[in-house]
């Protein structure tokens, strides 16, 4: 129970220069503001001593520990400024240095402390060094005890070594029992600090599972279309994606005011070709024409479409009935140099219609025209392409 709840508090070993990198930042943000505030104090204080009615001997303590602290915030705030430009290379010495601050700290507070209680009898600066290390800075649990404690006994000491033998027992205990919490509060500050990184770490890495997900759904996405919008045998697109783009392109046409030709092809006599050569001949019959049809219509950015069993449309946009007619000729030209299986005569018909779309017209009456086009090259004989304009 008790290790699975320091678990929860557990940096994980690989993030742990990113912690420290985190706490450092943090300590010389704080560092920053409480220094500033310091600087001006102490040269307030050295002031006020140098004003007031203070013991000559004293005055010089004073003025020498004022002036002391002052000069070493004042070179700590420059050294602060500078780690703070290059924390990503120099958090290692940044946090040395916030140990060494701390260091010369403690020894100047023991000093003022012990200053403080023999002139006037009192150890208000202990409390405050006391308070404001166990707040302000973040430390790791055994550095902030052994700082701590180590404060706690010079200062004692130090307040022992005094004539008057002003403190007792019970004086020393209270001071334990306040460098105790002081201790408590600065474990409290820096479990929250590990509890705080690894939410962000929690939340990063959700970040970039979602991110991952995300490209995987999109990718999917993109798959599922490609597969509900294509042919299995042809790999042209279905009947089903023609529906939905007959119309797009239709509006396209519409508004830039383009030719829209569209292109019905049929197998000719493909049942006696089943029949002769069997289906999965026929199969590959139907594969070829679709290669066909996609070299010649690839180019003009054309759409080409399975339209039935051994049917195809094309549909182009921009593309004028001549030029529309020229490529057919190639495309029927190329289909019946196949040579699928010896002796196979294979030869396809086809029927053209061009139209510039109107608001008046439908879609799908541009499809019924070429239809009726192809219709009329078979009555007239198959293996041909067949006409039809719309004025
Ligand atoms: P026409 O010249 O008048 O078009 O005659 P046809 O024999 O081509 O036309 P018909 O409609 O009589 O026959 C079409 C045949 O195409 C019937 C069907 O078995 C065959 N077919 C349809 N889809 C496929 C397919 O995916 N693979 C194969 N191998 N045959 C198919
Ligand atoms: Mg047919
Ligand atoms: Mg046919």
């Amino acid at each position: 129970m008790i290790s699975f709840k320091l678990k929860k508090f557990k940096i994980p070993e690989e993030k742990n220069e990113q912690f420290c990198k985190e706490l450092t930042k943090r300590n010389l943000s704080t560092g920053h503001i409480v220094l500033s505030f310091v600087t001006v104090f102490e040269l307030i204080n050295l002031v006020f001593v140098c004003i007031t009615s203070v013991d000559k001997v004293y005055r010089v303590f004073y003025i020498v520990l004022y002036s002391t602290l002052f000069l070493a915030s004042v070179g700590t705030l420059f050294l602060i400024i500078r780690f703070k430009k290059s924390i990503n290379k120099s958090y290692k010495t940044a946090s040395y240095f916030v140990y060494l601050y701390l260091i010369f700290l403690m020894l100047w507070s023991v000093i003022k402390t012990f200053v403080d209680f023999t002139y006037r009898g009192y150890i208000i600066n202990f409390f405050v060094t006391l308070i404001g290390c166990s707040c302000l800075i973040l430390l790791k649990p055994k550095i902030s005890a052994i700082f701590l404690s180590s404060y706690y006994t010079i200062s004692m000491v130090s307040l022992l070594l005094d004539d008057r033998k002003l403190l007792d027992v019970y004086f020393l205990m209270n001071m334990a029992f306040i460098t105790i919490i002081a201790m408590i509060v600065s474990l409290i500050r820096y479990f929250d600090l590990v509890k705080e990184y690894k939410f962000q770490l929690r939340i990063i890495k959700q970040n970039r599972d979602l991110k991952y997900m995300n490209k995987m759904l999109n990718k999917l996405n993109l798959e599922l279309k490609r597969v509900s919008e294509t042919d299995r045998l042809s790999e042209l697109y279905n009947r089903w994606y023609l529906d939905t783009k007959l119309n797009e392109v239709w509006e396209n046409c519409l508004k830039e005011a383009k030719t829209l030709t569209v292109l019905m092809i049929d197998i000719d006599d493909f049942k006696q070709i089943n029949d002769k050569y069997g289906h999965f001949t026929g199969d590959e019959c139907i594969r070829k024409v679709a290669k066909i049809l996609l070299k010649y219509t690839t180019p003009l950015a054309a759409f080409c479409f399975r339209f039935g069993g051994e049917e195809f449309l094309i549909l182009m946009p921009g593309c004028q009935l001549e030029e529309a007619y020229k490529i057919s000729e190639m495309i029927r030209r190329d289909i019946n140099s196949l040579n699928i299986k010896r002796d196979m005569k294979i030869s396809i018909s086809g029927g053209i219609c061009s139209v510039t779309p109107n608001s008046k017209m439908n879609p799908e009456e541009i499809v019924h025209r070429a239809d009726k086009a192809l219709y009329n090259a078979k009555a007239k004989g198959k293996n041909m392409i067949w006409v039809e304009e719309i004025k």
